[in-house]
């Protein structure tokens, strides 16, 4: 009875996603007041700092790193692409893979122009802002592919994706509590990625606090865990990770947009026991 509860729980989630549209999804969250670079307080400079400052502080180094669960977005890896030679993108849906696939061909059609936080992570790096084209090919140059995943599987990529011990670094952003349909399935979810990350690889973890739904586009009306910050401590622990340090957003009242009704966002820096 639970084995097929679970598998109902996660069929029913993967259903809601098959309404999800990149071109809105990333009108709603990653424009602004969300993305609004000449404030402090808005979210989205908010978390390029904090994976700035974990992806400089020399400690997170290797070959490989894996983003889980990227949707239509790049902003999770634009600190990252200056650390690692290869970067490697993953989403579930194809609608999100062939909106990368079209940044990293530069062939235009792109639903979000990514000048504006090429330039800013070039900013944090104490680099001219016209070093964007820079990092732009950078970026296309690391990037190795772009990959289907699925968090509820065990092995969430397909054999032999990875090199045997695995990714030195996984960053993964809004992932986990937006594709889970409860508390017990973002945990399993959250060891389930844990066997893509190498012993003593770190873990870099962005995700909604107390939101209960978003939405992935019109009408599409998507459930989320709503999480706390003792909860997000307590699943890592018991999926293996040591906790080395977390930061929390409080969305200020205009952040509040009617897109979804989080409330705050975690951010997430941990080791692979
Ligand atoms: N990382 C992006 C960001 O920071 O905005 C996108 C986050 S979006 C809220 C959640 C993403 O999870 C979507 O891109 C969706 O396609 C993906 N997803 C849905 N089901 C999934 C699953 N079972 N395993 C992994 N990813 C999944």
């Amino acid at each position: 009875m639970e084995g097929k509860g679970k598998v109902n729980g996660v069929a029913a989630m993967a259903a809601c996603y098959q309404g999800f549209d990149p071109a809105a999804y990333l009108q709603y969250n990653y424009t602004p007041p969300r993305a609004d670079f000449e404030r402090k307080d808005s979210i989205v400079p908010w978390k390029l700092a904090c994976l700035h400052r974990a992806f400089t502080e020399g400690d997170v180094r290797g070959e490989l790193l894996v983003d889980i669960g990227s949707g239509p977005t790049l902003y999770q890896v634009l600190s990252g692409c200056e650390v690692f030679n290869k970067v490697l993108l993953t989403d579930f849906l194809e609608v999100n893979r062939q909106e990368l696939r079209g940044w990293l061909e530069d062939e235009g059609g792109c639903n979000l122009d990514w000048t504006p936080y090429l330039q800013h992570v070039c900013k944090l790096e104490g680099r001219r802002p016209s070093a964007w084209t820079e990092k732009a090919a950078k970026l296309r140059q690391v990037i190795t592919d772009i990959v289907p995943v699925d968090v509820h599987r065990p092995q969430p990529l397909a054999l032999d994706t990875l090199p045997s011990e695995g990714a030195d670094c996984l960053v993964s952003c809004f992932c986990l509590e937006s594709v889970s349909p409860d508390l017990a399935a973002f945990t399993r979810a959250l060891g389930h990625i844990g066997r893509l990350l190498r012993t003593g690889g770190h873990l870099l973890l962005i995700g909604a606090l107390g939101e209960s739904y978003y939405f992935g586009g019109p009408g599409v009306r998507i459930p989320v865990v709503p999480l706390n910050e003792a909860q997000v401590c307590a699943s890592l622990k018991e999926s293996g990770y040591t906790l080395i340090r977390l930061e929390v957003y409080t969305l200020p009242q205009d952040m509040r947009v009617g897109v979804d009704d989080v409330s705050g966002v975690f951010f997430v820096k941990a080791i692979k026991e």
